[in-house]
């Protein structure tokens, strides 16, 4: 009887013991909760489709996000931005950035910082009479947005600890000379996460370009937002061998009446191989990234 009580009970100890060490290999195997977050997390930037003009939201895995750029019109935040935040479950933006002060980046802002809590607000500071831009400093005193400056090789930006977020420009002294010196002192933000990198240059003509190129900084990124919705003067042969992207993703309006994205800019993307998205074609372009690599998804 004795033996018999002990043969089941060796049989439930042994059990037990494989059991443990089962679980013990499976502990081993669980990722460290920073690889989980690298490893299962993805970063989400969407270029939204708002026509002739520039509206990029970026969700990093942490949930933390930033707005770069937001549309032509109050309609445009109405219509296209805040659903789109509503849609993805953003109720607050950390980071929001204005490239530069044209109708076409701004003009959804003052809608968008009205209704979303905003953490902090990038601008590049320059003099504009434009009524929105006025609009959007006056509602983010009202709503107490910290704002600056933002400069290269001074401003920082902490968006969240897993993606590095770079300002590459404007630096000073800004241009002055020109019809294109607002465009070309336009903020230049590179995102990187894991192995894949986004380079945003907002409407950055030539001159901008070569400034950039001068600074030395790495510049090199997968994706490049292409500048100034495909103008054919932005987009230099040195300024894309430098980056060497392989998605260019292109903001503009179907039909507008610049002509963007201009038949020489796709000319030099396609020579290049470069995969060419547009908002014009395709509405939303998502590059979804992951630390290992990346995929970009369009709306249509
Ligand atoms: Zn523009």
């Amino acid at each position: 009887m004795n033996a018999r009580r002990r043969i089941p009970l060796l049989l439930v100890v042994l059990a037990l013991a494989v059991a443990a060490l089962v679980l013990a290999s499976r502990t081993k195997l669980l990722p460290s909760p920073r690889a989980a977050l690298e490893g299962g997390g993805e970063l989400a930037l969407a270029v939204l489709d708002v026509g002739q003009g520039d509206a990029i939201v970026v969700r990093a895995p942490s949930g933390r996000t930033m707005l770069v750029d937001a549309g032509n019109s109050s309609r445009d935040a109405r219509e296209v931005i805040l659903p789109y935040l509503e849609r993805q479950g953003i109720e607050r933006l950390d980071v929001v950035v204005l490239t530069h002060p044209d109708q076409d980046h701004l003009g959804g802002l003052p809608d968008v910082l009205q209704r979303v809590p905003v953490g902090r607000f990038l601008d590049s500071g320059q003099a504009s009479t434009n009524r929105a831009y006025q609009r959007t400093l006056e509602v983010a005193l009202e709503k107490h947005i910290p704002s600056e400056r933002a400069r290269f090789p001074r401003t920082t930006v902490d968006l969240s600890p897993e993606v590095a977020v770079q300002v590459l420009g404007p630096q000073e002294p800004l241009l002055s000379q020109g019809d294109s010196a607002e465009n070309n002192n336009s903020i230049v933000l590179r995102v990187r996460y894991g192995d894949t990198a986004a380079l945003l240059t907002g409407d950055l003509e030539r001159e901008g370009e070569a400034r950039l190129l001068a600074t030395g900084q790495e510049l090199r990124s997968q994706v490049l937002k292409v500048g100034h919705h495909g103008s054919s003067t932005s987009s230099s042969p040195a300024f894309l061998d430098a980056v060497r992207p392989e998605v260019a993703l292109i903001s503009a309006g179907a039909g507008n009446r610049y002509g963007h994205p201009h038949k020489e800019t796709l000319a030099s993307l396609e020579r290049r191989r470069i995969a060419i998205y547009r908002t014009d074609q395709q509405s939303t372009l998502t590059v979804h990234m992951r630390t290992n690599g990346y995929r970009v998804e369009t709306a249509r």
